[in-house]
């Protein structure tokens, strides 16, 4: 079972190629496009061990030239070290202008190579090979790249679209679990703010998805990319609709953040999650059904839907007023309506945002 989808960007458009064995025809597929004459696979060191050779092997099947570069496995090898460190291996070996890229790997991955491809000589194509769920369902498509700095992450990066993204579901067997489930909040967030039948269903397939069922993966990764293409189809840069995404993600980065960075990111999109919803319900714009359908799908899949209690809830306050997608000091909210449906506003009382930062929700 094999799925096609588009992204259409005008002559930027590519294609997203989503099956279970989807790894064994890139090469091919590469070669038919004729995009380059030599490919610089990027993958971190864990994903290289376990698929670098046989990505490899299947360019040198399709009689395409290949190198794999790796760097170490984490959040931590998203900087502008790792960029350069890359850069300067690229050069060494040769690379140049009729060359491209091939990001092997999870977000981190992705977000490396797709900036590196930016700007290595002036911008080289790039495909994206994502494996872990959350590259899968959102990250890969929609090209924004970008590293971290010391004040903050992806503050450094790029608007640059890959020439196409192969998903191959099988490599999901490999991920650990909890990456795995931080790609479910990822999942579950397109279901809440897009999308109610897809959260009904995200509830009725429960125990196929949690056992990695391809006759359900597929589908369910295929609607994320479906949703998230239309969405950049439709703001590329984020000038105001693509801002949906970050459902969860406002008081999410601040759980994270505030967790020095040691919670998974999904978990804290997770919890994210359910305090918006409850968020919407004290400001009078969803009604407790939603935050409770939200909770009780959340913790369906075994994610966390509480801010945990030793946290420092003023560090939490900072890191909500500081985030990068503040505008003139005003934090934007994306709020919960109905399932399925979203509503961004800046218009929410601080002592609502304190209530739920303070977990006033059982
Ligand atoms: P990641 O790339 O670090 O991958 C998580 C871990 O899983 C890593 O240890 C990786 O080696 C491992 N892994 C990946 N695939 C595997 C597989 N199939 N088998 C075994 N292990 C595997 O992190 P992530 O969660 O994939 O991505 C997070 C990053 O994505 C963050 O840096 C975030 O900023 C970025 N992001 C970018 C966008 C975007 O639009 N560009 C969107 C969301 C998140």
């Amino acid at each position: 079972m094999e799925q096609a989808i588009q992204v259409g960007l005008g002559e930027r458009s590519y294609p997203i190629i989503i099956g279970a064995e989807v790894m064994g025809r890139v090469g091919s597929d590469l070669r038919a496009r004729g995009l380059a004459k030599r490919y610089g696979i990027i993958s971190d060191d864990r994903v290289a061990g376990l698929y670098g050779d046989r990505l490899r092997q299947v360019f040198r099947q399709s009689g395409l030239a290949c190198d794999l570069i790796t760097f170490p496995q984490g959040e931590a090898s998203k900087n502008l070290r790792t960029i350069a460190a890359l850069a300067s291996t690229l050069a060494e070996r040769g690379f140049d202008r009729k060359d491209a890229l091939v990001a092997l790997g999870g977000g981190v991955t992705g977000d490396i190579t797709g900036f590196l491809a930016s700007v290595y000589m002036r911008g080289i194509p790039f495909v994206q090979v994502p494996t872990s769920l959350l590259a899968q369902v959102d990250s890969s498509v929609g090209g924004k790249t970008g590293v971290d700095i010391p004040q903050g992450k992806n503050l450094i990066g790029t608007f640059y679209q890959p020439r196409a993204v192969y998903i191959d579901s099988g490599v999901l067997q490999t991920l650990p679990r909890d990456e795995f489930l931080g790609g479910m909040a990822e999942v579950i967030k397109y279901g809440a703010s897009i999308d109610a039948d897809f959260f009904a269903w995200l509830a009725e397939n429960r125990d196929a998805i949690l056992a990695l069922d391809s006759s359900c993966i597929i589908p369910m990764i295929r609607r994320c990319c479906e949703m998230k293409a239309a969405v950049v189809e439709q703001d590329e840069r984020e000038g105001g609709l693509r801002r949906i995404l970050n459902f969860g993600h406002t008081i999410g980065h601040a759980v994270e953040a505030a967790s020095g960075y040691t919670l998974i990111h999904g978990f804290a999109v997770a919890i994210g999650m359910r305090a918006v919803a409850e968020l919407a319900v004290r400001c009078g714009v969803a009604g407790p059904e939603v935050a409770l359908a939200i909770k009780r799908l959340l913790e369906a899949y075994g994610l966390p839907t509480s801010i945990p209690d030793d946290f420092d809830r003023q560090s939490l306050r900072t890191y909500l007023q500081t985030d990068k997608k503040t505008v003139g000091g005003r934090v934007f909210f994306v709020l919960p309506e109905q399932l399925g449906r979203v509503r961004i506003t800046d218009q929410v009382a601080d002592v609502d945002v304190d209530a739920v930062l303070g977990n006033v929700f059982s």
